[in-house]
């Protein structure tokens, strides 16, 4: 049969339906899936180590015969222990808790071993817990002659590929080894580049096909640091086109829109005393700056797609009402919503304190109204009696007919992830759109997430806060916390206190919120007003509770994570953090912005129960050390990986095969820039075919990545 890339792996020789699951699992589902699933190392077993010239403290291959090998049961575990030599020299290895590799090994055969090199007591060498592969078999136990050779061709003398093992270590690299090099010998010839003539050669970047053959089997000149390091120019090919396609559909998509006409908003001289007028403070530099962005893009007839991004408290809100009142004042209506209710309710309550007796008419619409109130306010919507339209995403899914939307504004976007937004903006496709996030994202991530958008950042916060002040405490000092958070109420301020879950189990011991709030308003804090706030709370009571905090007749709101964000209360300068280890980064720096919103100085208080992985302790160091969400934002991307990101692989964030977002982030500028140049043909430097060419590739690619998504 002849393959393509698109035949399912099942179909391939030596792949069952069995086999075919636990490649399902790894994401490989084609040929071609199969193919990109690059070694995540290589070994150098051309040039291998000679035992005798072996450092302590270096990974080293080594490729040497076995000599003797054993279990020893010690006191504590039992250790096996394997003697290779090359000639006389000698290298013992040993793995630990390896009663597995009991019968493994025969003296006289090949092995090549990849481990870390370490001096035992007596101070001689040894391998620990190596992994390994036997290359070849002592003389008398190889049974099939012809396979043996292949299996040397392919793994002695050369560059040897690594992949990750599979299905419980059922798929070792040597089985990913002979299937990638068996369906790389049966693809047909390459078809013609989908990546247009010109950027590959201003990149000079080598053919697709050329790419994969030699990004698993690398030739013998080939450096083995740009392997390690993916620099080659087969891996920079790789890379370059995943995100050439990702950059080619977002760049598509915003010229599409902004070909599209939407409404060209008047900014008169009237509009703009509107909105001074409503201003309750000076705004800062930053702001302005955004805000004439803002109104720039909405004057104009294409439709605004803009993303404002600014720090946790940087004060976007304001700017939102601003860009509103442009719209109210041409006529038209304003869409506001929230990633949850309670944040809903928040910007409800603000508009109608800075809006209304300005004259606009602000509603809030969510779902946890009553049938009959909502069917009223749909009503005024519907008869534009309703100007500001506040609520929460489900304003896009409930039936909601406008009179005449013109904006539309989506708050911390982040928590809506990327497929919905491009729902969202299809259903609006003629007002504008800013949506706007208040964790700030490393720009890489920006220019892919957000490739799409125009971007205006805030990068400074209002006047006359102090920052805050974050520590860690440990929880078996609570008590003193506890008398920290007294002496703050004493002085007129308030204090939230987080914790992880709302109710304890037996699996976890987390101090729940539900538990700790009985104590701490019970006995602790009794003299003081305490309140508790949960996501499972029903929600007008939420709501009465959030309102008692803001109003000031809580002293303390013990709570879970549903305040994290967005909600804000000036007046609050405590956060304390129970099991802080628990929590993501970026979580912990959401939930720190909800404090430091006043002029007076606030403490983040950061306390951990129980030992506290290494990860933890880089995430808490950090938080201590800055309070610059964007440098936050580098560090949890590189501590956490792209794909769980803010929890960006269930918002749809893309799922990259080859690319990585921290070690690759200049290719993604230099992709997006060629991404617009070739759209800007056909020209002298790219036909008109090549486009097409690219197109269709792009939409392949989409369509599988992104699923219903369209584009083009
Ligand atoms: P975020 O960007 O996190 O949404 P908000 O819009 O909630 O921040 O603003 C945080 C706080 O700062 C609010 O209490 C807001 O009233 C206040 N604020 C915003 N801009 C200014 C400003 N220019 N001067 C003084 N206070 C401001
Ligand atoms: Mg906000």
């Amino acid at each position: 049969m002849k393959l393509d890339p698109t035949t399912q792996v099942q179909y391939l020789k030596g792949i069952g339906p069995r086999l075919a699951e636990v490649l399902d699992a790894k994401g490989i589902h084609t040929v071609d899936d199969l193919l990109h699933y690059l070694p995540f190392r290589y070994e150098d077993r051309l040039n291998p180590r000679g035992i005798g010239e072996l450092q302590p403290g270096e990974m080293a291959t080594v490729i040497a015969e076995v000599r003797t090998s054993g279990l020893f049961r010690t006191r504590r575990m039992p250790i096996f222990q394997m003697t290779a030599g090359q000639g006389r020299a000698r290298l013992k290895c040993m793995w630990f808790n390896a009663a597995y590799l009991k019968d493994k090994f025969q003296p006289g055969q090949m092995v090549a071993l990849y481990g870390k090199v370490e001096e035992d007591r007596g101070g001689e060498l040894q391998l620990m817990q190596p992994q390994f592969e036997i290359i070849s078999e002592a003389e008398d136990t190889a049974d099939d002659a012809s396979e043996k050779k292949i299996v040397e061709s392919l793994e002695i003398g050369r560059i040897v590929p690594i992949y990750e093992s599979a299905g419980q270590g059922r798929l070792t690299p040597r089985w990913f080894r002979k299937m990638i090099r068996s369906a790389l010998e049966q693809l047909p010839q390459e078809q013609a580049d989908p990546v247009p003539a010109a950027v590959r050669k201003r990149l000079g970047l080598i053919s697709h096909r050329e790419a994969l053959w030699k990004v698993h089997w690398p030739e013998p000149g080939e450096s083995f640091e740009e392997l390690q390091s993916a620099r080659t120019p087969a891996h920079l090919r790789l890379i370059f086109e995943e995100l050439f396609f990702l950059e080619l559909g977002l760049e598509l998509k915003r010229r599409e829109q902004k070909a599209q006409t939407g409404i060209a908003f008047q900014l008169t001289d009237g509009v703009r005393s509107a909105i001074k007028k409503i201003l309750p403070f000076h705004p800062t530099n930053a702001q302005k700056r955004a805000l004439k962005e803002i109104a720039a893009d909405m004057t104009k007839a294409a439709p605004m797609r803009r993303l404002l991004q600014g720090d946790v408290g940087s004060g976007k809100t304001i700017v939102a009402f601003e860009a509103a009142i442009i719209a109210m004042e041409n006529g038209h209506q304003v869409a506001l919503m929230a990633p949850t209710e309670i944040l809903a309710q928040q910007h409800y309550f603000s508009a109608r304190r800075i809006l209304e007796p300005a004259g606009y008419r602000v509603v809030l619409l969510t779902g946890s109204l009553e049938e009959d109130r909502k069917r009223e306010i749909r009503r005024h919507i519907t008869q534009g009696n309703a100007q500001l339209i506040i609520g929460t995403h489900a304003l896009i899914e409930q039936k909601v007919e406008f009179d005449k939307l013109g904006l539309v504004i989506v708050d911390e976007q982040h928590r809506f992830g990327v497929l919905q937004r491009f729902k969202l903006m299809k259903k609006s496709a003629e007002p504008d759109v800013l949506v706007m996030t208040a964790t700030p994202i490393p720009r890489t991530l920006a220019l892919t997430l957000y490739g799409d958008l125009d971007v205006s950042v805030i990068d400074e916060l209002p006047p006359g806060r102090t920052p805050i002040v974050t520590r860690r405490v440990s929880d078996d000092r609570s008590n003193e916390v506890w008398e920290f958070v007294r002496k703050q109420v004493a002085a007129g301020h308030q204090a939230y206190i987080v914790y992880p879950v709302i109710e304890e189990s037996e699996e976890n011991e987390l101090k729940a919120a539900l538990k700790m709030y009985k104590e701490l308003s019970g006995k602790t804090f009794a003299d003081l007003k305490v309140g508790l706030l949960h996501g499972r709370l029903a929600s007008d009571l939420k709501d009465q509770v959030m309102r008692m905090f803001q109003r000031g007749e809580l002293n303390i709101l013990v709570a879970t994570t549903v305040i994290e964000v967005g909600v804000d209360v000036a007046n609050a300068t405590v956060m304390v953090i129970e099991h802080a280890e628990r929590f993501g980064l970026a979580q912990l720096h959401q939930l720190r912005g909800r404090i430091g919103r006043g002029a007076a100085k606030s403490y983040c208080i950061l306390m951990t129960g129980g030992k506290v992985s290494e990860d933890g302790e880089r995430r808490l160091d950090a938080l201590v050390r800055t309070n610059d969400g964007f440098q936050l934002a580098e560090l949890d991307l590189e501590l956490r990986g792209p794909g769980e990101f803010f929890g960006t692989r269930q918002a749809g964030m893309p799922n990259f095969q080859v690319a990585n977002l921290i070690r690759d982030r200049q290719l993604i500028e230099v992709a997006k820039r060629e991404a617009a140049a070739v759209l800007t043909g056909p020209n002298a430097e790219v036909s008109k075919e090549e486009i097409d060419r690219a197109l269709r590739h792009m939409r392949t690619r989409w369509h599988k990545t992104y699923g219903l998504v369209e584009v083009g």
